[in-house]
Protein backbone atom coordinates (compact mmCIF):
# COMPACT_ATOMS: atom_id res chain seq x y z
CA UNK A 1 0.00 0.00 0.00
CA UNK A 2 1.56 3.32 -1.33
CA UNK A 3 2.05 6.55 1.19
CA UNK A 4 -0.71 8.28 -0.05
CA UNK A 5 -3.20 5.23 0.20
CA UNK A 6 -4.33 6.93 3.70
CA UNK A 7 -5.24 10.07 2.12
CA UNK A 8 -8.65 10.62 1.23
CA UNK A 9 -8.36 13.05 -1.59
CA UNK A 10 -11.64 14.36 -2.90
CA UNK A 11 -14.23 13.71 -6.14
CA UNK A 12 -11.42 16.35 -8.03
CA UNK A 13 -8.84 14.25 -6.85
CA UNK A 14 -7.81 16.62 -4.56
CA UNK A 15 -7.01 17.18 -0.53
CA UNK A 16 -6.71 20.64 1.01
CA UNK A 17 -3.07 21.26 2.46
CA UNK A 18 -2.20 23.71 5.41
CA UNK A 19 1.48 24.62 5.19
CA UNK A 20 2.79 25.73 8.83
CA UNK A 21 6.29 27.18 9.60
CA UNK A 22 8.26 24.15 11.28
CA UNK A 23 10.03 26.48 13.18
CA UNK A 24 7.40 28.46 15.48
CA UNK A 25 3.99 27.42 13.97
CA UNK A 26 2.73 30.10 11.86
CA UNK A 27 0.33 28.96 9.31
CA UNK A 28 1.62 30.22 5.98
CA UNK A 29 -0.89 29.14 3.56
CA UNK A 30 -3.62 26.98 2.51
CA UNK A 31 -3.10 25.11 -1.14
CA UNK A 32 -4.25 21.87 -2.51
CA UNK A 33 -2.76 18.92 -3.73
CA UNK A 34 -3.55 15.73 -5.35
CA UNK A 35 -1.80 12.78 -5.74
CA UNK A 36 0.81 13.74 -7.65
CA UNK A 37 2.26 16.88 -5.46
CA UNK A 38 1.98 14.76 -2.57
CA UNK A 39 4.19 12.07 -3.96
CA UNK A 40 6.51 14.66 -5.16
CA UNK A 41 6.38 16.40 -1.84
CA UNK A 42 7.32 13.13 -0.20
CA UNK A 43 9.77 12.09 -2.95
CA UNK A 44 11.84 15.63 -2.85
CA UNK A 45 11.44 17.24 0.21
CA UNK A 46 10.34 20.07 -1.39
CA UNK A 47 6.61 21.74 -1.04
CA UNK A 48 4.64 20.52 -4.48
CA UNK A 49 0.78 21.71 -4.61
CA UNK A 50 -1.92 21.30 -7.70
CA UNK A 51 -3.02 25.33 -8.78
CA UNK A 52 -6.71 25.24 -9.46
CA UNK A 53 -6.63 27.89 -11.10
CA UNK A 54 -3.86 26.59 -13.58
CA UNK A 55 -4.87 23.28 -13.93
CA UNK A 56 -1.35 21.91 -13.15
CA UNK A 57 1.09 20.69 -10.60
CA UNK A 58 3.11 23.34 -9.08
CA UNK A 59 6.11 23.46 -6.79
CA UNK A 60 6.01 26.39 -4.43
CA UNK A 61 8.58 28.76 -5.59
CA UNK A 62 8.90 27.62 -8.91
CA UNK A 63 8.27 31.29 -10.14
CA UNK A 64 9.05 33.51 -7.24
CA UNK A 65 11.99 31.50 -5.36
CA UNK A 66 10.23 31.23 -2.39
CA UNK A 67 10.16 27.47 -2.33
CA UNK A 68 9.21 25.46 1.12
CA UNK A 69 11.62 23.07 2.26
CA UNK A 70 9.46 20.41 3.64
CA UNK A 71 10.18 18.52 7.22
CA UNK A 72 7.36 16.73 7.54
CA UNK A 73 3.61 15.51 6.07
CA UNK A 74 1.23 14.71 8.29
CA UNK A 75 -2.31 13.56 7.23
CA UNK A 76 -5.41 14.09 9.83
CA UNK A 77 -7.26 11.87 11.48
CA UNK A 78 -9.97 11.37 9.23
CA UNK A 79 -7.21 11.59 5.72
CA UNK A 80 -9.11 14.72 4.19
CA UNK A 81 -6.44 17.45 4.85
CA UNK A 82 -3.11 17.48 5.08
CA UNK A 83 -0.18 19.21 6.90
CA UNK A 84 3.16 20.43 5.94
CA UNK A 85 5.40 21.68 8.19
CA UNK A 86 7.99 23.49 5.98
CA UNK A 87 11.21 25.24 6.42
CA UNK A 88 10.14 28.34 3.79
CA UNK A 89 12.96 30.18 1.86
CA UNK A 90 11.32 33.54 2.02
CA UNK A 91 7.55 34.50 1.89
CA UNK A 92 4.35 32.09 1.40
CA UNK A 93 2.37 34.60 -0.16
CA UNK A 94 2.46 36.25 -3.38
CA UNK A 95 2.31 39.33 -2.04
CA UNK A 96 5.36 39.32 -0.51
CA UNK A 97 4.18 38.42 3.16
CA UNK A 98 5.52 35.70 4.87
CA UNK A 99 1.96 34.24 5.27
CA UNK A 100 -1.22 34.57 3.57
CA UNK A 101 -2.96 35.26 6.35
CA UNK A 102 -2.15 38.60 7.47
CA UNK A 103 -5.90 40.37 6.80
CA UNK A 104 -8.48 40.21 9.96
CA UNK A 105 -11.92 40.13 9.75
CA UNK A 106 -13.46 42.13 12.54
CA UNK A 107 -17.40 41.78 13.64
CA UNK A 108 -19.65 42.70 16.79
CA UNK A 109 -18.85 39.29 18.57
CA UNK A 110 -14.90 38.74 17.73
CA UNK A 111 -12.03 41.39 17.36
CA UNK A 112 -8.61 41.57 16.80
CA UNK A 113 -6.48 39.05 19.22
CA UNK A 114 -4.72 40.63 21.86
CA UNK A 115 -1.17 41.47 20.69
CA UNK A 116 -1.75 42.00 17.41
CA UNK A 117 -1.92 45.06 15.22
CA UNK A 118 -5.15 46.16 13.04
CA UNK A 119 -3.72 43.57 10.39
CA UNK A 120 -3.68 40.77 12.82
CA UNK A 121 0.25 41.09 12.28
CA UNK A 122 1.55 40.42 16.43
CA UNK A 123 5.22 41.73 17.46
CA UNK A 124 7.07 38.18 17.07
CA UNK A 125 5.79 38.13 12.91
CA UNK A 126 6.57 41.86 13.19
CA UNK A 127 10.44 41.46 14.29
CA UNK A 128 10.85 38.87 11.60
CA UNK A 129 9.84 41.32 8.96
CA UNK A 130 11.97 43.73 10.07
CA UNK A 131 14.74 41.43 10.75
CA UNK A 132 14.37 40.87 6.69
CA UNK A 133 14.86 44.13 5.52
CA UNK A 134 17.63 44.66 7.86
CA UNK A 135 19.33 42.25 6.29
CA UNK A 136 18.63 43.33 2.96
CA UNK A 137 19.68 46.95 4.15
CA UNK A 138 22.97 45.40 4.50
CA UNK A 139 23.23 43.60 1.59
CA UNK A 140 21.86 46.40 -0.86
CA UNK A 141 22.61 49.37 1.16
CA UNK A 142 20.55 51.62 -0.70
CA UNK A 143 20.86 55.67 -0.69
CA UNK A 144 18.96 57.50 1.47
CA UNK A 145 17.83 54.51 3.59
CA UNK A 146 18.76 55.24 7.94
CA UNK A 147 19.49 51.11 8.41
CA UNK A 148 22.42 51.33 5.74
CA UNK A 149 23.70 54.92 7.29
CA UNK A 150 23.25 53.10 10.67
CA UNK A 151 25.84 50.60 9.47
CA UNK A 152 28.22 52.68 7.58
CA UNK A 153 29.03 54.15 11.17
CA UNK A 154 29.89 50.92 12.66
CA UNK A 155 28.94 48.19 15.56
CA UNK A 156 30.41 50.94 18.36
CA UNK A 157 27.92 53.62 17.41
CA UNK A 158 25.26 51.05 16.40
CA UNK A 159 25.71 50.04 20.28
CA UNK A 160 26.03 53.52 21.43
CA UNK A 161 22.21 53.89 19.94
CA UNK A 162 21.40 50.87 21.70
CA UNK A 163 21.84 52.50 24.66
CA UNK A 164 20.47 55.64 24.08
CA UNK A 165 17.10 53.89 22.85
CA UNK A 166 17.30 52.11 26.35
CA UNK A 167 17.23 55.45 28.57
CA UNK A 168 14.47 56.55 26.74
CA UNK A 169 12.77 53.71 27.21
CA UNK A 170 13.73 54.48 30.88
CA UNK A 171 12.41 57.86 30.56
CA UNK A 172 9.18 56.60 28.76
CA UNK A 173 8.14 54.56 31.37
CA UNK A 174 8.75 56.79 34.55
CA UNK A 175 6.87 59.36 32.73
CA UNK A 176 3.91 57.41 31.61
CA UNK A 177 4.24 58.66 27.85
CA UNK A 178 5.26 57.04 24.63
CA UNK A 179 6.56 53.55 26.06
CA UNK A 180 5.40 52.18 22.69
CA UNK A 181 6.87 54.15 20.30
CA UNK A 182 10.64 54.24 22.39
CA UNK A 183 10.30 50.33 22.61
CA UNK A 184 9.62 50.09 18.84
CA UNK A 185 12.99 52.58 18.42
CA UNK A 186 14.98 50.40 21.49
CA UNK A 187 14.20 46.66 19.31
CA UNK A 188 14.62 47.96 16.11
CA UNK A 189 18.20 49.45 17.11
CA UNK A 190 18.97 46.11 18.80
CA UNK A 191 17.70 44.19 15.17
CA UNK A 192 20.29 46.49 13.57
CA UNK A 193 23.10 45.35 15.92
CA UNK A 194 22.14 41.58 15.94
CA UNK A 195 22.52 41.98 11.87
CA UNK A 196 25.47 43.90 12.33
CA UNK A 197 26.88 41.29 14.90
CA UNK A 198 25.56 38.29 12.45
CA UNK A 199 23.16 36.87 15.63
CA UNK A 200 20.08 36.13 14.11
CA UNK A 201 16.75 36.68 15.34
CA UNK A 202 16.14 32.62 15.57
CA UNK A 203 19.69 31.83 17.96
CA UNK A 204 17.74 34.81 20.25
CA UNK A 205 14.10 32.96 19.66
CA UNK A 206 16.05 29.76 20.73
CA UNK A 207 17.85 30.96 23.80
CA UNK A 208 14.56 32.34 25.12
CA UNK A 209 12.54 29.32 24.60
CA UNK A 210 15.44 27.82 26.41
CA UNK A 211 15.00 29.97 29.57
CA UNK A 212 11.12 29.89 29.30
CA UNK A 213 10.59 26.30 30.19
P1 LIG B 1 5.55 30.60 -6.66
O1 LIG B 1 5.13 29.20 -6.47
O2 LIG B 1 5.84 31.28 -5.31
O3 LIG B 1 6.68 30.73 -7.61
O4 LIG B 1 4.32 31.39 -7.26
C1 LIG B 1 3.79 31.02 -8.51
C2 LIG B 1 2.37 31.52 -8.64
O5 LIG B 1 1.58 30.77 -7.73
C3 LIG B 1 2.16 32.96 -8.24
O6 LIG B 1 2.24 33.81 -9.32
C4 LIG B 1 0.76 32.97 -7.67
O7 LIG B 1 -0.20 33.08 -8.68
C5 LIG B 1 0.64 31.61 -7.09
N1 LIG B 1 0.90 31.57 -5.65
C6 LIG B 1 2.12 31.57 -5.03
N2 LIG B 1 2.00 31.49 -3.72
C7 LIG B 1 0.66 31.44 -3.47
C8 LIG B 1 -0.10 31.31 -2.29
N3 LIG B 1 0.47 31.25 -1.09
N4 LIG B 1 -1.43 31.25 -2.40
C9 LIG B 1 -2.01 31.32 -3.60
N5 LIG B 1 -1.35 31.42 -4.75
C10 LIG B 1 -0.02 31.49 -4.69
ZN1 LIG C 1 -10.31 15.80 8.46
ZN1 LIG D 1 -1.25 34.53 -0.22
ZN1 LIG E 1 13.77 56.71 20.77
Amino acid sequence: MGVTERVRFDEKGLVPVVAQDAEDGAVLMVAYADREAVERTLATGEAHYYSRSRGELWRKGQTSGNTQRVVEVRVDCDGDTLLYLVEPRGPACHTGERTCFFATLAGEGVGVSAGRGEDGVGLGAMLERLAGTIAARRRERPEGSYTASLMERGTGYVAQKVGEEAVEVVVAALRGERLAEEAADLVYHLLVLLEERGVGTGEVARVLRDRHR
